[in-house]
């Protein structure tokens, strides 16, 4: 699966947290962009990745594609877990810890559905894939389904960050009027489509 919807995922994802369990504007925004970051972090292990486009991230990239196997230890649980212990030792609040890890977690699970699978039990050697070569999602860049993943992804996320945003600026005074504005007119017709 491409960048493009893995991004889209991880915001998708963070941002729906965030409608739940709203935070401040910092907090926020660090959770929606971090988890759009790592949301596409596991493809550090492939050279013509999206990540490996962002500045710095190029030479990286080459690296680790020389040492690491594509969709080897990055996709793997042990990935996550060390992930996990590296916010903790951090400091970070629980809640950004929750939903960097679930974005970094939601590249892993949709390359479940890649034809060739993940090694997600890294050190062991199996790679796992969901669904069967002639139903599975092809990598390539241009195909429907990832099309529509990323349309899907990226107007949910889109949804759910001006509602998380709304939803803070019901605490400023001088935005109220947005947020009531959206809350009145706009939220109640989203379950609709
Ligand atoms: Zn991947």
């Amino acid at each position: 699966m491409n960048g493009k919807v893995h991004g889209a995922a991880g915001m998708a994802l963070s941002s729906f947290v965030l409608t739940i369990h709203p935070q401040n504007p910092v907090v926020t925004t660090a959770a929606i962009i971090g988890s759009a970051f790592l949301a596409i972090l596991s493809d550090v292990d492939h050279a013509g990745s999206s990540i490996s486009q962002l500045p710095g991230f190029n030479l990286v990239s080459r690296i680790l594609s020389l040492i690491l196997k594509h969709r080897g230890f990055t996709h793997s649980l042990a990935a996550v877990v060390l992930l996990f212990i590296i916010l903790k030792q951090n400091d970070f609040k629980p809640i950004l810890i929750w939903i960097w890890v679930g974005a970094f977690f939601s590249h892993i699970f949709l390359d479940l559905f890649n034809e060739q699978g993940v090694q997600l039990l890294w050190p062991l050697p199996y790679k796992i894939a969901l669904l069967p070569g002639m139903i599975s999602v092809s990598s390539q860049p241009y195909s429907l389904v990832q099309t529509v993943l990323f349309q899907t992804f990226f107007w949910l996320s889109a949804i759910f960050s001006i509602h998380t945003f709304m939803t803070i600026s019901l605490g400023y005074s001088q935005l109220k009027f947005a947020g009531e504005f959206w809350f009145q007119y706009v939220a109640p017709y989203i379950p609709i489509i």
